[in-house]
């Protein structure tokens, strides 16, 4: 699992879940409870906290946190390597050729 985003506040923390989830990528939220604790214990430790589920996700879902799921459109495939790229990508998130060279 990997850390992709962390915030005190629980609504963006869930957006931004839903936002991973919409993009296909399944993540968790952590620490969802922690932040009752406020006062006892340092701010830091109390950030609500989203993990992808897979490590390979964590570039998608920076990027998808990053740009926003607005740009719609068609998937399209990488002329590099072939890949099926989402539509909101402008390069390819496999090897990072740009969209349409
Ligand atoms: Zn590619």
């Amino acid at each position: 699992m990997q850390r992709v985003y962390s915030s005190f506040n629980l609504a963006a923390v869930h957006h931004a879940k839903n936002v991973l989830q919409a993009g296909g990528i399944r993540a968790a939220v952590r620490n969802e409870h922690l932040s009752s604790a406020m006062g006892e214990l340092p701010p830091a430790e109390c950030q609500i906290e989203l993990w992808v589920l897979r490590d390979e996700d964590r570039v998608r879902a920076e990027a998808l946190l990053r740009d926003g799921p607005q740009k719609r459109g068609a998937a399209w495939r990488c002329a590099a390597c072939g890949e099926a790229c989402e539509p909101q990508f402008t390069q390819c998130w496999k090897c990072g050729a740009e969209r349409g060279s």
